[in-house]
């Protein structure tokens, strides 16, 4: 049996129990959503009926809690250079946590921050740390993951030695992870097109952050080429890192059991994209 667990960023709308559901209509054995619109700040509160019912459904999905991978609000920014606007993104934060805890998830995904040119790039990865530190000191039993990004414009994160920065100042490390999105990697410099760079590009993200932080990946092509520090996702196979990348890594082992989550631009083939990785599987 499979040890990998491939599926899509799906739709929440109408409420968080779609997801396991819109889930399982294409065919996928983990998810990633939004616990709130990704593009406001407030929400109300997860009310019991809606958290039974996402419960219920996940169970009925026979998908696991480890594999799902929610995403917070693209408006937080932990290492915001002004602090007003740093600590609006601290509380919006817990909140996000808040509801990963009620919805009985044990992980978060997040993009580290932005000093917006602002302030020094360890200074902003500096206010990230603590500001996680201040979350896990108030929460429990959700684990912070931290995304890798493009680098484009000011967003830290894009170099691994940004993730370890961050990590290392992480005081309970049982509660921190990373995410590895495989376009914003690329973008961001890092090959993985052929065995000889793929291989030599996790055997550096070893070196640097380690394996045993990696708790999820997002899975995407690049329509940008290498190192263009440019965000834009293809569908696999389809754009600049090409399919052979995604051949290696449906045989790595160092991938299994844990949630990874296609963010591709056209949603009405994630059913057969999800075939195609599966079907790489020798
Ligand atoms: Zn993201
Ligand atoms: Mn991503
Ligand atoms: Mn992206």
């Amino acid at each position: 049996m499979s040890q990998k667990f491939v599926g899509a960023h799906t739709s929440a709308a109408g409420g968080v129990f779609n997801a396991p559901l819109n889930a399982i209509k294409i065919g996928a054995k983990a998810f990633a959503l939004f616990t709130k619109n990704q593009r406001q700040w407030a929400a109300k509160p997860l009310d019991a009926a809606t958290i039974d019912k996402f419960k219920e459904n996940l169970e009925l999905s026979g998908i696991l809690p480890k594999h799902v991978l929610p995403h917070d609000s693209y408006l937080i920014n932990l290492g915001h250079p002004e602090m007003e606007k740093r600590d609006k993104s601290y509380n919006a934060f817990v909140d996000e946590v808040e509801r990963c805890m009620l919805l009985g998830l044990d992980r978060l995904n997040f993009h580290p921050g932005s000093h917006l040119k602002k302030i020094p790039e360890d200074e902003c990865l500096d206010a990230i740390a603590e500001n996680m530190n201040r979350t896990l000191e108030c929460t429990s039993g959700v684990s912070l993951v931290l995304e890798n990004t493009a680098g484009q414009g000011s967003n830290l994160g894009w170099r691994f030695e940004h993730l370890a920065h961050i990590i290392d100042k992480i005081e309970d490390k049982s509660r921190v992870g990373v995410c590895i999105d495989t376009c914003h990697m690329f973008t961001a410099g890092y090959d993985i097109r052929t065995r000889e760079t793929y291989d030599a590009t996790w055997a550096e993200f070893e070196k640097v952050v380690g394996f045993k932080y990696l708790k999820g990946m997002h899975i995407n092509d690049s329509k940008p080429p290498l190192g263009s520090h440019v965000d834009r996702h293809q569908s696999i196979g389809l754009g600049e890192i090409g399919a052979d990348a995604f051949k290696f890594l449906m045989n790595d082992e160092r991938m299994n059991d844990i949630p990874l989550i296609l963010e591709t631009i056209d949603e009405t083939i994630w059913d057969k994209e999800i075939e195609m990785l599966y079907g790489f599987e020798k």
